[in-house]
């Protein structure tokens, strides 16, 4: 089973990738920009630096050739071991973020994912959270890269609603799941919502 989380910056969703994780014995956690040793030299190539170094363009076929790498070494394997994939951001961060937070891409991210990526998730968490509370709740963490310093709550909450409306274009697959309450709540509904037994 491939599961994902996704949601704006600060909404918890990497902490309900690994409380799941520690759930499942035969899980293997991992996100994205990121999860083998090529995407993740990509990811620094994206998320270090100059903010304005890629043009949107540039920068969507980076994302994309990151999780093509993802998918072929790590999340594929995987699968075909029986394991259980959780990964912390998949193809709807890229829909949402490269789609539409850099004027309108989408139809080229949609074109682009068929031609290259062509597999959803299973299931997909949507954790959602108002960004002003995403916010103070600490989403400068210490040691989080941060291409976005100014990003700023109208981009988060462009996003939030990003998600919001990929949950309804792919209800089979996608759960959103109230991210503004503490994290051990958060875990039960999303255990719940698994059937996985206390
Ligand atoms: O989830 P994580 O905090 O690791 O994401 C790192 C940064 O990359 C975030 O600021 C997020 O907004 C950005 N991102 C992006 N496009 C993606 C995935 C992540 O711009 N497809």
């Amino acid at each position: 089973r491939f599961i994902t989380f996704e949601g704006i910056d600060g909404s918890g969703k990497s902490t309900q990738a690994r409380l799941l994780a520690e759930r499942l014995p035969d899980a293997l956690l991992t996100r994205e920009p990121g999860g083998s040793a090529g995407a993740e030299e990509i990811r620094a190539l994206v998320l270090n630096g100059d903010p304005g170094r890629w043009s949107a363009e540039t920068e969507l076929l980076l994302f994309t050739a990151a999780r093509r790498d993802h998918l072929e070494k790590t999340i594929e394997p995987a699968l075909a071991a029986g394991r259980t994939v959780i990964c912390d951001r998949f193809a709807d961060s890229t829909r949402v973020y490269q789609g539409a937070t850099r004027g309108d891409l989408r139809a080229t991210v949609d074109k682009l994912h068929a031609l290259t990526i062509g597999r959803e998730p299973d299931l997909t968490f949507i954790i959602d959270m108002d960004p002003e509370t995403a916010l103070a709740r600490g989403v400068a963490r210490p040691g989080a890269e941060r291409r976005f310093e100014d990003f700023g709550l109208a981009l988060q909450e462009t996003v939030r609603h990003g998600f919001l409306s990929l949950a309804r274009q792919f209800s089979e697959r996608c759960i959103v799941i109230d991210g503004d309450r503490p994290a051990e709540a958060v875990a039960a509904e999303i255990a719940a919502r698994l059937e996985l037994a206390d």
